[in-house]
């Protein structure tokens, strides 16, 4: 039987340091956060071979007394808290004591400090945990540690380590997130004795976000700034054009401390929704102050994740002032001009203005519900004031026409004033705005023009659905069949009804009727491969959004069907009454706009 025993310390720390201290970059992120802590303005920093061989850093923070040297390296030895209570309104980066005695266990550190009021500072080592005596050092005020040899008393763990390029990636991430979150800091970085960073503490935000990202980012910011009760949120949030392929670019900071979070990861990405493609992700810097007993942050061994007392809150402002934010700009994308010259933005026209309803606290319905007048058999008429959604007669002979279809809407739009507008290859309409030209995708629009009308007319209550006079069946196999009856009742709220028919096959009794003349089995057999491609049951809301985009997408007209010139009318003046006409709802820009400038620029006209 094998008997308990304590470990000695030497096992101990290197298993805390297993924790922290993971490669360079995480002693790096260590030694910046005492330095912030010590109250330091300028901080250098020196690693060589992406801090495998070395890293230093000298600060010009307070310093510390010679008698406590020694006690810097013991495990749960700090100066910054008193007692348990302090755990819970953390004011410092550090608090747990822990960073130098796990680097000094699986490095050689040397440590050199004095506090500006001594005439003398002083510097001890420690060397795999084994200190050395205290001895005179005769330096500047503040702090300079030197770490060499990582992990050169633990060979497994130095194994782990990646190329030098991948390490010092690693290590100007962590140089990155201070910077940012800490304005105001004067910071510098050397690689193998060669200039990297330089960043003076007059840089403001926009500039360090520059720095690090290149003016392409910078050049996109919008800023932001929010309050909600005792939390405040300011930075950037990147226009939708400036996308990336992962959620990298996504900074958030709460109390001067980088942060992951997936939760708010998911309030960006859902404040973008529709503005993006599906996959891709939006760039935003973000700023949370709140009273630190509000956050717990002893929840991660890194402290990079941290703990929210009212999260949902959190969610809610995070969603909120991003989406209102995006939604004051005028996103139609604009024409990327091949030329050196700087293309003024023309300003947003109160009609180009995205309106948005953030589901935390719904807002109005920006249009009035449409009166919707229903003739037995026939389809849905809208009153003049909103058009219903063009089915183009072209489109009739498109589908086939199921057995107990309404026959088309009317076309005909009583006031619709004729547009200067044309198509081109059956795909493209192009119209004269008075800011310049505008090129419009003729499915991406109508198919967001459709998603709109579905989507207000649920919220409304005033979705026409058709019942179908002789329900038709729609074979499955049994799992989707399964899926398909589980969602059932959101599919009706939809407007599709679907009942169980015995062995695998469904029964489809009604669709509705804002698809026209789409045959609705089409309709429900995308739905039920949608459901089919979703490995976790999604959300009632995604799910409620992602079959509207399909419905909308199933019904609207596509590229090659030929449109008449009523067609174009109606198309064109519904852009001006849908909420959102810039995005289709998988993120494609529905429209380009080649501005009036932009067009004198190219043709040398001014
Ligand atoms: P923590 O930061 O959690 O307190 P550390 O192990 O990182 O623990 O540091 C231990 C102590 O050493 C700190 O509490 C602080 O008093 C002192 N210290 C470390 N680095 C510095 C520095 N750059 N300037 C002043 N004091 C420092
Ligand atoms: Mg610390």
């Amino acid at each position: 039987m094998p008997r308990i025993q304590q470990l000695p310390h030497s096992v101990i720390t290197k298993i805390a340091a297993g924790e922290v201290i993971e490669r360079p970059a995480s002693v790096l992120k260590e030694l910046l956060e005492n330095s912030v802590d010590a109250g330091s303005t300028r901080i250098d920093i020196d690693v060589d071979a992406g801090g495998t061989e070395m890293i230093r850093v000298v600060d010009n923070g307070c310093g510390i007394a010679s008698d406590d040297l020694p006690l810097a390296f013991a495990s749960h030895a700090t100066s910054k808290l008193q007692n348990a209570d302090d755990l819970f309104r953390i004011g410092t980066l550090g608090f747990r004591g822990e960073a130098l005695a796990s680097i000094g266990g699986v490095g050689q550190v040397t440590l050199q400090s004095r506090p500006a009021d001594r005439p003398c500072g002083a510097e001890i080592t420690c060397h795999g945990g084994d200190l050395s005596p205290v001895k005179a050092w005769n330096g500047a005020p503040g702090t300079r540690i030197e770490v060499r040899h990582l992990f050169y008393n633990t060979p497994v763990r130095r194994k782990f380590l990646r190329t030098i390029s991948t390490e010092m990636g690693h290590v100007c991430e962590a140089f990155t997130r201070l910077a940012l979150a800490r304005p105001g800091l004067y910071l510098t970085l050397r690689h193998n004795g060669k200039h990297v960073y330089e960043v003076p503490a007059s840089a403001s935000l926009r500039d360090r976000l520059g720095l690090f990202f290149g003016a392409e980012v910078r050049d996109q910011l919008y800023p932001i700034e929010a309050e909600h009760g005792a939390v405040a949120l300011r930075g950037f949030i990147a226009d939708p054009a400036c996308e990336r392929g992962n959620a990298k670019m996504q900074y958030l900071f709460v109390n001067g401390r980088w942060i992951r979070d997936r939760s708010l990861g998911h309030a960006i990405q859902e404040a973008y929704r529709g503005l993006l493609m599906t996959g891709r992700y939006a760039v935003a810097f973000l700023f949370l102050e709140l009273p630190p007993d509000h956050v717990d942050v002893n929840v991660h061994p890194t402290k990079a994740e941290v703990r929210f007392r009212d999260g949902h809150a959190m969610y809610g402002l995070v969603f909120g002032s991003v989406r209102q934010r995006l939604s004051a700009e005028n996103l139609t994308a604009k024409l990327k001009v091949t030329s050196t010259l700087d293309a003024p933005q023309p300003p947003p026209s109160p009609s180009d203005s995205l309106w948005l309803q953030p589901p935390v606290a719904p807002a109005s319905t920006p249009l009035p519900p449409p009166p919707v007048i229903t003739t037995p058999g026939n389809g849905p008429i809208a009153s003049p004031s909103l058009p219903p959604p063009p089915a183009p007669a072209s489109l009739a002979s498109a589908f086939e026409q199921p057995a107990a279809a309404p026959p088309i809407p009317p076309l005909s739009l009583p006031g619709v004033v004729p547009v200067n507008a044309i198509q081109l290859h059956n795909a493209y309409l192009v119209l004269e705005t008075a800011e310049g030209m505008l090129v419009i995708d003729q499915h991406a629009l109508h198919e967001r023009i459709l998603f709109e009308q579905l989507k207000r007319r649920i919220g409304t209550g005033t979705l026409e659905v058709q019942q179908l006079l002789i329900p038709e069946t729609v074979e499955l196999s049994a799992e989707q069949a399964a899926r398909t009856l589980e969602h059932r009742d959101a599919l009706v709220d939809l407007g599709l009804g679907v009942e169980p028919f015995g062995g695998n096959t469904l029964l489809l009794t009604s669709y509705p009727a804002i698809l026209g003349n789409r045959p609705p089995q089409t309709v429900l057999k995308a739905v039920v491969d949608y459901l089919g491609s979703k490995e976790r049951p999604p959300t009632r809301e995604h799910l409620f959004n992602d079959l509207l985009s399909l419905m909308a997408c199933h019904s609207a007209v596509r590229a090659g069907d030929p449109l008449t010139p009523d067609e174009i009318a109606s198309l064109v003046a519904q852009r001006q009454l849908a909420n959102d006409t810039h995005h289709c709802p998988h993120g494609r820009p529905t429209a380009l706009l080649f501005s009036r400038q932009d067009l004198d620029r190219q043709f040398r006209r001014v």
